[in-house]
């Protein structure tokens, strides 16, 4: 009988398996030794493989329903590689509202590489069907995006990319492998910053990849292996331990997420709300809506002023933690943007990210709706 994910995720060992032990060990060791000389199945140098990341990497598959997982130094680097999948000259579909190190990336560095990339507004299945050339080799969706929670049709697009023969990759940070699972609607690249909701701890700097088609995984095993992309030894062993609970975080998150929509919505200090919880081409494709929310103060002047006034959300950057945090957009993540596109995208002084961590639900309400009394 197959365990559900919530059991997979806290099993690292059976009894009378290899190690004997609850909790599966830190192998920290960059080599291991070989039993026979040409035994090709057994780890051999920590780059190439090892017993923590192996388990992590099974964990991953597991967690996404795919075949092949893979661990990698941090999400930048798994959404490199799931690029770099690709060659010079082949053309890739971006969302315009991309997370901004995955521009950043697009316009610097792979365009060194003669990857050509083009953003388009996705919500607009015509214009992604539009951007097609012969060139063209995948899809690249983000959903929902950063910060205005905007929601794009996973199925629709992979339509799209079935009928020109493209490969499609989701980017499914923000709704963790518990609340929207790509692969099974079609896609073909799933790809993490495991830094987020995966690691939950705000400690580790992760990324995760996972597949199901044999040749993008040998494509990026390629990469992993011989880039040296892979996820560190002692990182793999934390991530590990924090997926035993992602699932009684991600449920107290969201659980925690439905009371603060429903507290912003009654609120008169909020003028906009965005959270895809009530949207229903959202809720066609995942089961929740999610634990990051986004909100608009009514006196936009007064930002200083209201996170002054907090005691209990963090004000930083970064998402997905245990720990509350709420980010101003205008001046972190999306400072490098333009006022134009910055205005053009909602992403005004009055707006704020909040990532819901666990904390009790009505603790962070009264400690928000005291900050918005007080401005
Ligand atoms: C943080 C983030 C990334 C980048 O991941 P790192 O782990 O910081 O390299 C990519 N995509 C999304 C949606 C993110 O939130």
């Amino acid at each position: 009988m197959k365990n559900s994910i919530d059991t997979d995720m806290i099993i690292d060992n059976k009894r009378g398996k290899e190690y004997d032990t609850a909790n599966q060990p830190l192998y920290y060791s960059t080599a291991f030794l070989r039993p026979s000389l040409d035994d090709e199945e057994a780890h051999l140098y920590v780059r190439n493989s090892n017993p923590n990341r192996e388990k992590l990497e099974e964990k991953l598959a597991r967690l996404e329903n795919g075949k092949y997982g893979f661990a990698f130094n941090s999400g930048m680097s798994a959404i490199t590689a799931a690029l770099m999948t690709f060659s010079p000259g082949d053309h890739v579909i971006m969302p315009s509202d991309m997370y901004g190190g995955t521009y950043e990336l697009s316009k610097t560095i792979l365009k060194r590489y003669q990857l050509n990339l083009t953003a388009v507004d996705q919500s607009n299945l015509y214009s992604v069907a539009n951007a097609v050339t012969k060139d063209t080799k995948a899809i690249y969706i983000e959903t929902p995006s950063n910060p205005t929670l905007k929601v794009t049709d996973i199925k629709k697009i992979v339509e799209i990319a079935k009928k020109n023969n493209l490969i499609t990759i989701v980017d499914n940070t923000f709704m963790t492998p518990l609340g929207q699972s790509p692969l099974s609607l079609g896609v073909d690249i799933v790809v993490h910053s495991a830094t987020k909701f995966l690691g939950g701890h705000s400690d580790v700097l992760a990324g995760a990849v996972i597949v199901n088609d044999e040749e993008i995984k040998n494509s990026l095993q390629e990469l992993q292996v011989v880039m040296g992309m892979g996820l560190g030894t002692y990182d793999c062993w934390t991530l590990n331990q924090h997926l035993k609970t992602l699932s009684i975080r991600w449920k107290q998150s969201t659980e925690n997420t439905d009371k603060l929509y429903e507290f912003f919505k009654s609120h008169e200090g909020i003028t906009n709300i965005y959270y895809p919880g009530e949207d229903k081409l959202h809720l066609s494709q995942a089961s929740h809506g999610g634990a990051v929310i986004s909100f608009r103060i009514k006196d936009e002047s007064k930002a200083q002023v209201f996170v002054d006034k907090l005691n209990i959300p963090l004000v930083s950057v970064s998402l997905g933690g245990v720990e509350s945090i709420l980010s101003h957009p205008k001046t972190s993540s999306h400072k490098a943007l333009t006022e134009e596109e910055r205005q053009d995208r909602g992403i005004t002084d009055g707006l704020f990210r909040l990532s819901v961590g666990i904390e009790d639900a009505d603790d962070l309400i009264s400690d928000i709706r005291q900050a918005l009394d007080s401005i």
